[in-house]
């Protein structure tokens, strides 16, 4: 609670003193939410050809660095965790872990990044992330305890049989989900109920591909992207990239997304492009 709010519920509740006959309406001061969004550094993937990542062949022998980042938000009414990133375990090997044209490295943990803040997985009360491929669910299972786990109701069909079966999950990292109770959606979701964090449907990359709206009082509102994008290019030129479940819920995911940037005036954070995540307050200092 805000010093402010302190001392408003405060001349209220003397003010209610001094006349017995007023109404004490602890929401008539209400302001929006005090959230903190924390960035945390949940690995990196080099990819020396990123030709997989236009299905018209525009980035055809051309190679980047992606950041793999991962989100938590404390809200009043609880913690959320967006995305698990790559699994803390590959921090064990400082060299990272080469897979075709990846090499995935984690130089920092996220266990550790909570830890730094006092936060233990188990006290986080809401779990989502954007999609189920490996470098989104590395440390899904830390987060098993949580109360709330939100997913879309076709990413929960498609992660426990179809995707792992084809290679492209890692049942794995989030086995500790697969019986477990799921607030499964199929309409964008008011997490909190007060339009601060809102999960928008963004189907195409994976068959229950989830964006993020948070909206921050100072800050100002956020949009991260989940796998919408993976950078600048693109956003700017609509790539799809040939792995994606459906190229055309991408393109209409795009059209939405975009809509919704321009109508809550978001800034748009690609989660794989470093300079977006460094635009970010670097942890342990958040967005509020
Ligand atoms: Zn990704």
């Amino acid at each position: 609670m805000s010093l402010k709010i302190t001392i408003i519920a405060g001349a209220t509740l003397l003010l209610a003193a001094c006349n017995p006959t007023a109404e004490v309406k602890p929401n008539a001061t209400k302001t929006a939410p005090a959230i903190k969004l924390y960035t945390m550094s949940c690995g990196k993937i080099d990819i020396s050809n990123i030709a997989a990542f236009s299905n018209k062949g525009a980035f055809d022998g051309q190679s980047r660095v992606f950041s793999s980042s991962c989100y938590l938000i404390r809200h009043p009414d609880g913690d959320m965790m967006w995305d698990a990133g790559l699994p803390d375990a590959l921090a064990q090997n400082p060299d990272g872990m080469q897979n075709g044209v990846f090499h995935v490295s984690v130089p920092k943990t996220l266990k550790s990044q909570l830890d730094e803040i006092g936060v233990a997985p188990d006290d986080i009360e809401y779990f989502a992330m954007s999609h189920s491929h490996f470098d989104h669910t590395g440390n899904a299972n830390m987060f098993a305890g949580a109360p709330k786990w939100i997913v879309d109701a076709n990413e929960h069909a498609w992660m426990f049989e179809e995707a792992p079966a084809a290679g492209i999950a890692q049942l794995d990292s989030f086995i500790q989900f697969k019986d477990k109770p799921a607030i499964k959606i199929t309409s964008d979701h008011d997490v909190f109920g007060d339009g601060s964090v809102t999960i928008i449907q963004t189907p195409g990359h994976t068959p229950g591909h989830l964006a993020l709206l948070v909206k921050l009082p100072k800050t100002g509102n956020l949009l991260l992207s989940g796998d919408l994008y993976h950078m600048p290019e693109s956003r700017e030129f609509r790539r799809i990239p040939v792995f994606n479940t459906s190229p055309e819920q991408t393109l209409a995911s795009m059209d939405k997304f975009e809509a919704l940037a321009k109508a809550e005036n978001a800034r748009v954070i690609i989660q794989h492009f470093q300079q977006d995540v460094d635009s970010l307050p670097a942890f342990p200092a958040y967005a509020e």
